[in-house]
């Protein structure tokens, strides 16, 4: 089989309310959805969704560099994703949000070729996840409400967004575990805000409310994780530090995590994300896999990868809640609570009309 066409389509997507982390607050974003064809007349849908603060790529940076791969895989063979990596990585280092958007696209290729969904084809056996819902930073009632709605919906675990005022963030977690009650596990994450000694005490007044602790210190500064990690009785889960495998080997050797945030956004794409799985399993490490604000495509490639592997322990692919989904996007999972169910269709099971 050999690529033919490669295609981009920029989409506008709108959160349905601004959402805050600790060095952001998002509301307008663009993610562009990949378009890959081939001469056997099977297509595979990618997305890359950039997002500036992590991976310093963006819409205008990206779409050049899938113009530049569209070019140099003109006739490669999609279904030889080893060789897909190696050609990209030849023409640009990094990119990881350009590379997972052809990444994703050939998998999902390679899942129609066989005639598996992509979940069987990467090795697993169920096809069904069990996702946390994300609280943004916002007003303790309003964050209280907001948990209260998503556990009456059926979601077992909340992810509590921390790290813009230490007083509020003891606060708001305090009030959520008094209003959900103690069987909702509560994340937080801290999305690199935090000092080594900050983190500790917060740590400490957290105590058993919350079950793990996501990047709080900044990603320049991992090199601190071994001594937070050390020093706190939460699992402690790296996000922003790792973005491939070698990240992972250096922090996980460091004893800097417990546990690996994977975006395929940041390990272009599910090629890149089984290489930090394998890493973080050899050392003891479960991963989760997260997201960036992502459609239905990249989300469903993430959703697979949960159901294929045991060490993909947890899951945070809960962006497609936050804004209007688009028309011409349908399939691949469906969702009740916190549990997702993907179809069984060829590939990523995913229609698109673009
Ligand atoms: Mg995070």
């Amino acid at each position: 089989m050999q690529i033919t066409k490669i295609e981009t389509f920029k989409q506008a997507v709108t959160l349905k309310k601004p959402f805050t982390v600790s060095f952001a607050t998002l509301q307008e974003l663009e993610t562009i959805i990949v378009k890959v064809t081939t001469d056997s007349g099977i297509v595979g849908y990618g997305e890359a969704a950039p997002f500036e603060p992590v991976t310093a790529e963006s819409i205008a940076t990206e779409l050049p560099v899938l113009q530049l791969f569209a070019e140099k895989l003109k006739g490669a063979d999609p279904c030889s994703i080893e060789d897909i990596h190696a050609r990209m990585d030849q023409v640009i280092l990094g990119h990881t949000a350009a590379k997972a958007g052809i990444d994703i696209a050939c998998y999902d290729i390679l899942g129609k070729q066989a005639g598996l969904p992509l979940y069987k084809l990467l090795g697993g056996s169920s096809n069904s996840i069990e996702s946390d819902y994300t609280l943004g930073i916002d007003s303790t009632d309003k964050m209280v409400a907001e948990a209260k709605k998503y556990v009456a919906a059926g979601f077992k675990i909340l992810k509590v967004k921390v790290g813009l005022d230490d007083r509020h963030d003891v606060e708001v977690v305090r009030a959520i575990r008094q209003a959900v009650g103690p069987d909702v596990e509560l994340r937080i994450d801290a999305n690199q805000a935090w000092t080594p000694k900050q983190t500790i005490r917060l740590m400490r007044q957290f105590s058993d409310m919350v079950s793990a602790v996501e990047q709080p210190l900044s990603a320049e500064r991992g090199d601190g994780l071994p001594f937070v990690r050390a020093h706190v009785e939460q699992p402690v889960m790296a996000d922003e530090s790792v973005h491939n495998a070698f990240d992972a080997y250096k922090l996980l050797a460091a004893e800097g995590a417990d546990i690996v945030n994977i975006k395929l956004q940041k390990s272009s794409g599910l090629y890149g994300a089984q290489q930090i799985n394998a890493v973080a399993e050899a050392a003891g490490a479960p991963v989760m896999l997260g997201c960036m604000v992502e459609t239905r495509i990249s989300l469903t490639a993430a959703v697979h990868f949960v159901a294929a592997h045991r060490n993909a322990r947890y899951a945070d692919l809960d962006a497609f809640m936050d804004f209007k989904e688009p028309s011409w996007l349908r399939g691949g999972f469906t969702q009740d609570g916190g549990t997702y169910t993907l179809t069984d269709a060829p590939g990523l099971g995913i229609e698109c009309d673009l």
